[in-house]
């Protein structure tokens, strides 16, 4: 070993010394933190299916695939960065002796040859990432960028980290090849050959570049583990255990569909006999989320997805599910040093050694415990209210969100002990809670009402009290009984059921509200009452098979109800009546007049897939065997599917005041009305009242033709079938 390689080897294994000494010390007190979360055995099990998920999002990239050109360009920065800790292991046999490589596979030419085409693809791909940066700087004022409120920095400097060893890495097969000690022939290695070509020969510059390849990375080490709160670093560790213990890992999609049930210490909370002193309602501290709670906060990679697609966030409302997240994580990891030394416990007078412990805790740390987790810029609170009831619960941030991140359910969860135990949350929505305890719906109408949409229809609609057999039990759903524009829907879908021959009864005055919005503002006691009453109900009736037109009901029956003890063959209108068409049994005669665009509900398309069966039918009326109308046929608008954007109901929000930015229901209208079609068709009772809404409010104004209609797909059907 001459000197130049003696100084390099020296300097490269002080540095790595004490990068792997600080980043020991930081994944324990990371693992600290995530165990300060409560217990969560629901992540447990399943081990097969949770390893094959992780491994089809992560080495797959099923998720950042959907973002074409970033997706792509990740994911070869993602092996080049796995590739990269071989190549800074062979970096070390380099540094001491310049015409060695990585023993065993390193004389290889496959392995030459795939690190060669994975080094030249990781760093077009980086190269690509970092323009998407530059072109969506949060300063541009004409985006509103996803990377808003992210701390760039951090980003640039992963960046240029994975840049610069990977550049260093060429330069040393550059130099390996101008010494002709290179291992692989020119076929498996032409970029580092070429560059060998231009280089001159030495054996120091090997070991040189080498030393500067090992302390680039090791500095990068020693920073972020020195930022224990660097998520766009640290996720490409924690993202594989992140998925890996994501909730539901077989279920199609990422779409939610169920909330989590409210527990206290990894028990399901039974109201019956909780004890609000003891038990825990919701969230009221950081550290009353469970430890993937915590772990989602860590993980979080600032890469502002769920940003971008959060109807709240596009409409100018303060809510960011990033920005949410980034402040949970930022405000737990400040407060941990005062909960590791055992603070927010109740110390009895022989505790002297936590009561010492607390003594020595740093001062920012106190202080970031006594902050509020809700409240206003007044109070210091981690999370304004007007973020936290702004969530439609639309679950577009999850459904975007790479490394499997919960936001609704820790939406949801600080929402349960502000509605539960504070009673604090919007006014207004005060009256819809009221009258689902008093009245079993939302609107507080008369339970004596709940089959006034039957009257005037040719053909007698079955009850289940008459004790008739039915194969579907159609649930009507409050909206479907009592509000006028669904109850047309309502209508149209028995008159539809009736013509097909399908087998049905409703439960008519028997039937209340599912307890949708109740769970989604908060109020799991409201809810578990009227579930339990609504399952006690359906298992009485023999009820085997249901039918919902409201995709808010069809997704608490199908998903929720299973937590009571309510287990059904649940199916969307939409799908029952495409099986139908499919089968013959509704044939489309009238073509429909003008196109259509569909707008995606957020309950039945992200999340519960369901996005063809709507388009099936639509696609029936637009092409009838008496050929299609001039101009006909379904346009999509810009966002559909799992990008379409929520009408601004969901989320107990259709019984909140929309008093910041702008209409969420508006800003969806403008886009179906873009598309040019006469029909907006939607299948939800209240995607129908807010689109409708936003209509109207546009013809008013002269912004919209007069012949545009907002309405459900069962009435374009029945038109359609009608003689
Ligand atoms: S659920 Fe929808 S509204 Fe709520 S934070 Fe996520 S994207 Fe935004
Ligand atoms: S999409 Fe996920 S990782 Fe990206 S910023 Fe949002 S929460 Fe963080």
């Amino acid at each position: 070993m001459g000197p130049v390689q003696i100084v390099a080897t020296s300097v490269a294994a002080a540095i790595t010394v004490v990068a792997v000494a600080l980043v020991v010390r930081t994944v324990r007190r990371m693992l600290a933190v995530v165990r300060l979360g409560q217990p969560d055995p629901s992540r447990g099990g399943d081990r097969a299916q949770r390893l094959k998920t992780m491994l089809a999002e992560t080495l797959g990239h099923t998720r950042m695939l959907r973002w074409t050109v970033v997706g792509a360009a990740h994911w070869f920065v993602m092996i080049a960065f796995i590739a990269l800790s071989s190549l800074v292991l062979e970096a070390y046999f380099e540094v001491a002796v310049p015409d060695h490589g990585l023993p065993l596979i390193g004389g290889w030419s496959l392995y030459g040859l795939l690190t060669e085409w994975i080094g030249v693809l990781g760093f077009i791909g980086i190269l690509v990432l970092i323009g998407i940066r530059l072109r969506n700087l949060p300063s541009n004022p004409e985006r509103r960028s996803r990377f808003t409120g992210s701390t760039m920095w951090q980003a640039y400097y992963v960046e240029y980290t994975i840049l610069a060893v990977l550049l260093c890495g060429f330069f040393i097969r550059g130099f390996k090849a101008a010494n002709d000690t290179l291992e692989w022939p020119v076929w498996a290695a032409p970029v580092s050959h070429a560059l060998g070509g231009v280089l001159p020969a030495s054996a120091a510059a090997v070991s040189l570049v080498a030393m500067v390849k090992i302390i680039v990375s090791m500095t990068w080490v020693i920073v972020i583990a020195s930022n224990i709160t660097m998520g766009v670093a640290w996720h490409r560790f924690l993202a594989f255990f992140n998925i890996y213990f994501k909730r539901s890992p077989g279920r199609k999609g990422s779409g939610l569909g169920a909330l989590r049930p409210m527990t206290s210490e990894g028990k399901p909370l039974d109201f019956e006999e909780a004890d609000p002193e003891k038990d825990q309602f919701g969230v009221a501290q950081v550290e009353q989320f469970t430890w993937k709670g915590m772990l989602d906060f860590t993980t979080c990679t600032e890469c502002g997805r769920c940003q971008s697609q959060c109807p709240a966030w596009n409409t100018g409302k303060p809510l960011s599910p990033k920005l949410l997240i980034l402040n949970l994580r930022d405000h737990a990891y400040a407060k941990a040093p005062y909960l590791l030394a055992g603070g927010g416990k109740t110390l009895t007078g022989d505790e002297k050694a936590t009561q010492e412990q607390l003594a020595k805790v740093d001062v920012l740390a106190l202080a970031e415990a006594e902050r509020p987790l809700i409240g206003g810029v007044d109070e210091n609170g981690v999370i304004d209210p007007d973020v936290l009831w702004s969530c439609t619960t639309c679950g577009a941030c999850v459904e975007q969100c790479p490394v499997d991140i919960e936001h609704v359910d820790h939406i949801v969860d600080m929402r349960r002990y502000q509605v539960l135990i504070e009673s604090n949350f919007p006014t207004e929505a005060g009256v819809m809670l009221r009258n689902l305890e008093n009245k079993g719906n939302p609107w507080g109408a008369a339970q004596s009402t709940r089959e006034d949409w039957t009257k005037g229809l040719d053909f007698p609609v079955p009850n289940v009290a008459d004790g008739g057999d039915f194969e579907y039990l159609f649930w009507v759903g409050c909206a479907g009984a009592f509000e006028d524009r669904a109850k047309k829907t309502t209508r149209a879908v028995a008159t539809l059921l009736n013509e097909a021959g399908v087998s049905f009864a409703i439960l008519g005055q028997g039937e209340t509200c599912t307890g949708d919005p109740a769970r989604r503002i908060g109020n799991e006691f409201v809810f578990q009452m009227l579930a339990q009453q609504n399952v006690e109900t359906l298992n009485e009736a023999g009820v085997k098979k249901i039918v919902a037109t409201c995709p808010h009901c069809f997704n608490t029956l199908a998903n929720e109800y299973g937590q009571l003890g309510g287990h059904f063959e649940v199916i969307h209108h939409t799908q029952l009546l495409a099986q139908l068409v499919s089968a013959g049994k509704l044939t489309p005669i009238q073509p429909l007049d003008g196109a259509v665009t569909y707008h995606d509900p957020c309950y039945l398309g992200r999340h519960n897939r369901v996005f063809a069966p709507p388009r099936e039918v639509l696609g029936a009326v637009t092409a009838t065997a008496d050929g299609a109308a001039d101009g006909a046929g379904l346009v999509e608008m810009d966002r559909f599917a799992e990008r379409s954007f929520c009408c601004g109901a969901g989320g107990a929000r259709m019984w909140m005041e929309e008093r910041i930015g702008k209409r969420i229901n508006v800003e969806r209208v403008e886009e179906a009305l873009s598309t040019g079609a006469k029909t907006v068709a939607v299948s939800c009772p209240f995607c129908l009242t807010m689109l409708g809404d936003g209509v109207t409010g546009k013809k008013a104004a002269g912004a919209a033709p007069d012949d545009v209609e907002v309405v459900d797909v069962a009435s374009v059907l029945l038109r359609a079938v009608q003689k």
